[in-house]
């Protein structure tokens, strides 16, 4: 199984995809947090990719499709779920390329849609462990004590891409870029569309329906 999830910043993505990875027992790709990785490990592009996010722009084509191909390589077959890639027409084109090359093509794409407005809310308040990255929100879902991860203990902060103005460019830059991926996609006939509005689990479980692997949920 290949599978795609896009959402705008602050759709929950990211949560999501770490719900559905364990429920479907596939590999798990998201190039922001490799992209964040190699940030924290201050490699060559770890610092030109920081030049990017910390204004909400894409990190260029060329070097996010070579990262991402490395990694698929290098990635068990039987199955993938891909979280923030592709995010642009190009991406989109060289990941079929680089799937037909081994005979296997993306199954299905959700995409999770949240309001503008709603976005805006979200990401602002935005808040995540440093240690184990669990996410929380201080409109949403705020941790018990204030600044602390309820479950690993470590300090909660804010990605430097979730501040006020880098968060309007990622959004901007999202609805420029990426909502043409959709389109990609939606004419190949591989695109479900799931609102992100509702609690957690019943997102998840639509995810699933899209995926047509509700089946993996206990009665
Ligand atoms: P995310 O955690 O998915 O929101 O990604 C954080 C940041 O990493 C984005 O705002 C971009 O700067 C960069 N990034 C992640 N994935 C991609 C991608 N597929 N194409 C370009 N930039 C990306």
């Amino acid at each position: 199984m290949h599978i795609i999830l896009i959402g705008p910043p602050g759709s929950g993505k990211g949560t999501q995809a770490n719900l559905l990875t364990k429920l479907l027992a596939v590999n798990y790709i998201a190039t922001g947090d490799m992209f964040r990785e190699e940030v924290a490990k201050g490699t060559e592009l770890g610092k030109l990719a920081k030049v990017y996010m910390d204004r909400g722009d894409y990190v260029p084509d060329e070097i996010t499709i070579d990262m991402l191909l490395k990694r698929l390589e290098n990635t068990p077959k039987n199955g993938v779920l891909l979280d923030g890639f592709p995010r642009t027409v190009g991406q989109a084109q060289a990941l079929d390329d680089a799937l037909a090359k081994r005979d296997t093509a993306i199954d299905k794409v959700a995409y999770i849609n949240v309001s503008e407005e709603e976005l805006t809310r979200r990401l602002g308040g935005r808040l995540i462990c440093e240690r184990c990255r669990s996410v929380y929100n201080e409109a949403t879902h705020r941790s018990k004590r204030t600044g602390i991860c309820d479950r690993c203990g470590g300090m909660l902060y804010q990605r430097e891409d979730d501040r006020p103005e880098a968060a309007r460019r990622r959004l901007s830059v999202y609805f420029q870029q990426t909502t043409p991926v959709l389109e990609y996609y939606r004419k190949q006939g591989k695109l479900a569309e799931v609102s992100g509005e509702g609690p957690i689990e019943d997102v998840t479980f639509a995810l699933l329906t899209a995926f047509g692997a509700a089946s993996v949920l206990p009665d």
